[in-house]
């Protein structure tokens, strides 16, 4: 599997498979072709379906300027490989289109050439499932963090803290903006309400909420922050570690711990199965992100491996067949309310987990698995398209 630098990136969004993905595919096609006069980008499925929402074209525009950008939409072509397809051609002086190029962004700003998929950049840890994870770390004696320590390069603790203050700052800015979320909804930021209303009451609940709809309104409107593991889940690890913070003063190494003990629940949902809305639905995201928190949240709170995978699988598991359907294409409804639903939801399940000896029937492996195929049988109009759900009550 992979560092847990690929899983956790800064940058900006909405979407980290329809805004940082394409950037990163845009940057690399630009070095590798200078001397275009100018580019032709074909977006196709998901990408041409939601990629003015998700301000797709903007992105790729802006990375190939200040070269004119010709971007063709093709939503009715769905690439087996990857419902987030693209190809890239120079175009020369004389209107021929040359070194097509086609990438998938595969979702949390990660792309892959066909094939690509699966394969680490570099394999950082030499285990596949989270119960290889635990049978190691039993033998070990070692808990979830010191089997990241054991495992990445000797800066991964900088990089933490760098990933650390990043959500926090999304967090903190979120919840002194009031401006409203760019795009047709008009939507106005809720963050400042939740918390004046945890001033008033110092109910935890209302102080999760405020702190994950902060990075999430943060990230609707194309602000920094991190992918934990997407842009549209970015609000629940922060959100939870951020209230932990006020509420309980849990410590900087304490979230930093829980980073670790997330990160390695979100690497082995993103090798097994998928962290992208269009290919599994927002299981693959939000889903994905509560199963990290309410992983994190149990180590925080001191459970044991067993504690701790039990409430990563509980956090996964009753988001199954959780469809993306976001209105007009924009990250903002439901994506910013389920994140505060999702950091919630994720402390309930560390709470939950640790009331028991950590003994459970189905295995967070299981859980995964069962989320890969549910998202495999998800009809298109129910990943990321803006067609189904919730998304049908809006026409573009
Ligand atoms: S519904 Fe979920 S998966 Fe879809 S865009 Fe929103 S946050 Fe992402």
């Amino acid at each position: 599997m992979d560092s847990l630098k690929e899983l956790y990136k800064i940058g900006n969004g909405p979407s980290s498979s329809h805004t940082m993905g394409p950037q990163r595919a845009a940057d690399r096609y630009k070095s590798e072709n200078p001397d275009a006069k100018s580019y032709r980008v074909t977006l196709y499925g998901s990408l041409a379906a939601t990629g003015k929402g998700h301000l797709t074209d903007y992105i790729i525009e802006k990375t190939l300027a200040p070269k004119d950008v010709e971007i063709v939409w093709r939503a009715d072509i769905i690439k087996d490989y990857h419902p987030n397809g693209m190809m890239f051609e120079a175009i020369d002086e004389n209107g021929e289109a040359k070194n097509p190029w086609t990438v998938y962004s595969v979702g949390g700003g990660t792309i892959a050439e066909e094939g690509q998929r699966g394969n680490a950049v570099k394999e950082t840890y030499p285990h596949k499932t989270f119960a290889e994870i635990i049978e190691y770390c039993k033998k070990e004696n070692i808990n979830l963090y010191q089997y990241v320590i054991r495992y990445e390069e000797i800066d991964i603790l900088d990089y933490l803290e760098t990933i650390k203050d990043a959500m926090e700052n999304s967090v903190l800015e979120g919840l002194s903006t009031e401006e409203i979320i760019p795009g047709k909804l008009q939507l106005h930021r809720r963050a400042i309400n939740f918390l004046n209303n945890y001033k008033d009451t110092n109910d935890f609940s209302m102080d999760i909420y405020a702190c994950a709809l902060a990075a999430a309104e943060q990230n609707a409107s194309g602000y920094v922050i991190v992918t934990a593991p997407t842009c549209g889940s970015a609000g629940v690890l922060p959100g939870i570690f951020c209230a932990l913070k006020d509420h309980f003063k849990i410590t900087d190494q304490q979230i930093i711990e829980g980073l670790c003990v997330a990160g390695m629940i979100g690497n082995v949902i993103k090798t097994n199965a998928s962290i992208s809305g269009a290919e599994v639905g927002c299981q693959g995201e939000v889903g994905a992100a509560c199963s990290m928190a309410a992983g994190a949240v149990a180590h925080i709170l001191g459970g044991t491996l067993d504690q701790i995978e039990y409430a990563a699988e509980i956090g996964l598991e009753h988001h199954l067949g959780m469809t993306c359907d976001p209105v007009y294409g924009y990250v903002q409804i439901p994506c910013i309310e389920r994140n505060a639903m999702a950091a919630k939801r994720a402390y309930d399940a560390a709470k939950y987990s640790m009331a028991t000896d950590g003994q459970h029937t189905i295995t967070f492996d299981q859980v995964v698995e069962t989320m890969r195929e549910t998202g495999v049988d998800m009809m298109e109009k129910y990943r990321e398209t803006a067609k189904g759900g919730l998304a049908k009550w809006f026409s573009h």
